[in-house]
């Protein structure tokens, strides 16, 4: 049976990426296989979709990367045909079919049941991004962090990183500093669980090694000077959780915040995160993330639109997250 899907080809220029109709026997290996119903578009699909990004390690590969259906078929002992599933990392949609199709077949080792209160569609309105917030957090608190230390600044505040790890610390009690390059959005940002806005222009600048202290945690989705300021701004035994990138790859900072404030710096990546701590951090959000704020920070395309979306999220333009209804 045929299905349409979105496919990074290799060309002799560099990467073709286009809607194609594609038959249900050029599916990869996997114990199951998924009618996709929704996905999402992440910084990463973004870089993808542009086809100028080294994302995409196999050719062809079927791009997104993340996905939610229901089960068609399965031989894999823990799902069967109508179970709800949700799958984000793991290498969909760099070395193995992603989301951007009517269907996937992959490893069921991969896959979730949606925690009970979720729906498909507010899984993927959590997605990748909502799922590396809330890693951040948790790895936040293993480091013994408590909203009693003080307030925590969450860099790129209005992407969807951002938006998720505001609602998810505000909710549990966190004074929450947001930064933003868009004042525009501080009403938003409020909304969602902030309790002060700063410009994104304060921590982009070079800084001192050691700065005022001014927050006792961060989670930045940033990285270069933007995550060097937030490290060198961090209070006595604070911690950083750094996930991103947006601001670029580099990180321009000095030893000084690690050896004269004893400040730690964890490194967060949901791509092939463990099983445990996949359900884990799945099953937290269904219980912490409040879905209001979830809905707010939330809105929903249908597949023909995920090009554009994708040239907007690269251009620091999607606020929140955005649910691609595929099906
Ligand atoms: P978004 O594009 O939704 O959010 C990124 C935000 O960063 C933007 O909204 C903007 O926020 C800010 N920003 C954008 N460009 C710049 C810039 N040049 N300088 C400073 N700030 C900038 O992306 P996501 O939230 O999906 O992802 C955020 C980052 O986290 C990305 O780098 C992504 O690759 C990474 N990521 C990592 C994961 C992991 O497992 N480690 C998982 C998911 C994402 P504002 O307008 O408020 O300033």
């Amino acid at each position: 049976m045929s299905f349409k899907a979105i496919r990074a080809d290799k060309t002799d220029t560099g990467q073709s990426v286009r809607f194609v109709e594609m038959d249900e026997a050029e599916l990869m290996d996997g114990d199951v296989t998924v009618g996709v119903t929704h996905s999402t578009v992440n910084y990463k699909d973004g870089l993808a979709l542009s086809g100028k990004s080294p994302v995409v390690r196999r050719f062809p590969m079927i791009l997104g990367v993340d996905l939610a259906g229901v089960v068609e078929a399965s031989s894999h002992p823990g799902f069967r045909a109508g179970d709800e599933v949700v799958a984000n990392g793991c290498g969909l949609g760099e070395t193995h079919f992603g989301g951007y199709a009517e269907k996937a077949r992959v490893n069921g080792d991969w896959l979730i049941k949606p925690p009970p209160g979720l729906t498909r569609a507010e899984a993927m309105a959590i997605g990748t991004a909502g799922f590396a917030a809330m890693l951040c957090v948790l790895a936040l608190e293993r480091q013994g962090m408590t909203p009693r230390m003080g307030p925590v600044v969450v860099t790129g505040a209005a992407g969807g990183v951002g938006s998720v790890a505001i609602a998810l610390l505000a909710k549990a009690g966190w004074t929450v500093v947001a930064s933003t390059g868009r004042a525009e959005e501080a009403d938003y940002l409020k909304a969602l669980g902030a309790a002060e806005v700063v410009q994104r222009a304060s921590l982009a600048a070079p800084g001192r090694p050691l700065g005022k202290e001014r927050w006792a945690a961060g989670v930045d989705c940033v990285g270069s000077l933007t995550l060097a300021n937030v490290l060198a701004q961090t209070r006595y035994g604070g911690a950083v959780a750094a996930c991103g990138l947006a601001g670029g790859m580099d990180l321009p900072a000095s030893v000084a915040p690690f050896i004269l404030r004893g400040v730690q710096l964890i490194g967060v990546d949901s791509g092939h995160c463990r099983a445990p701590l996949r359900r884990e951090a799945w099953a937290r959000l269904a219980r912490d993330l409040d879905r209001a704020a979830l809905a707010r920070m939330t809105e929903t395309v249908p597949f023909e639109k995920t090009f554009e979306i994708g040239a907007k999220i690269l251009a620091g333009r999607v606020r929140g997250r955005v649910v691609v209804a595929i099906a």
